[in-house]
């Protein structure tokens, strides 16, 4: 497993650097959001949203694009405004410093788990509805065959609805499956993604809203 730590404080990098490798994980250490951005892939990102060159939280934004990355937030004491906006933008969990070697390897191997439940889940199948494909292996959308940019959470969330394909299904559901519900319900982040799916859908999939209970996508594409 490989974990990029994002860190532009030297002692501080040092210190995880040690730890992340005695508990077995190949670590590779940046220290500025320039640097986050081109480097190699890995399972696991652990970034700092204190950097000298940019904001963390673009830095997540975009790390949040790539299949297959977990993100786990570091922030200061006293940055919950931070931390919360990690967590709105696609961050699967935060650790806040000075935080315990302990604590940080838990947090990682329980991001692992999930990671490793949600492509165990998706059983390799692909689903077609239409126009639409989704692999949730490769964690990928294609329209007619062309692949569709979706972040994370957009993808779970297509997947989950596309999945139940001709059932409404709850916001309560989703907030809980897509988002864990480990934070509180964001119910206007779940609307800001459903708008964001419309956009880059267009016409390949309708996603109906049922007011006050959820949203629907037809099991079979109707007239368009
Ligand atoms: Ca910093």
């Amino acid at each position: 497993m490989r974990i990029l730590v994002v860190e532009d404080d030297d002692r501080v990098a040092r210190g995880l650097l040690t730890a992340l490798r005695h508990a077995g994980y190949e670590v590779h250490r940046v220290g500025t959001a320039a640097a986050a951005l081109t480097a190699p892939p890995a399972d696991v990102v652990l970034l700092d949203l204190g950097l000298p060159d940019g904001d963390g939280l673009d830095v997540l934004r975009e790390l949040r694009h790539r299949t297959g990355t977990a993100i786990i937030t570091v922030t200061a004491r006293g940055e919950e405004r931070e931390r919360v906006l990690g967590l709105r933008l696609g961050a699967d969990d935060y650790v806040v410093k000075p935080f315990g070697t302990a604590e940080l390897l838990a947090r990682i191997e329980a991001v692992l788990r999930r990671t490793r439940a949600a492509r165990a889940a998706a059983r390799e199948h692909e689903i077609t509805l239409g126009p639409l494909t989704l692999d949730p292996a490769g964690r990928e959308a294609r329209i007619n065959g062309e692949p569709v940019p979706l972040t994370r959470k957009e993808f779970d969330l297509l997947a989950l609805l596309v999945g139940r394909a001709g059932t409404v299904v709850s916001r309560d559901l989703i907030v809980d499956q897509v988002w864990q519900a480990h934070w509180e319900a964001p119910s206007r982040t779940l609307d800001t993604h459903i708008a964001a799916l419309r956009g880059k859908l267009g016409d390949a999939l309708r996603i109906e809203t049922i007011r006050g209970v959820g949203y629907r996508v037809a099991a079979h594409t109707t007239d368009r």
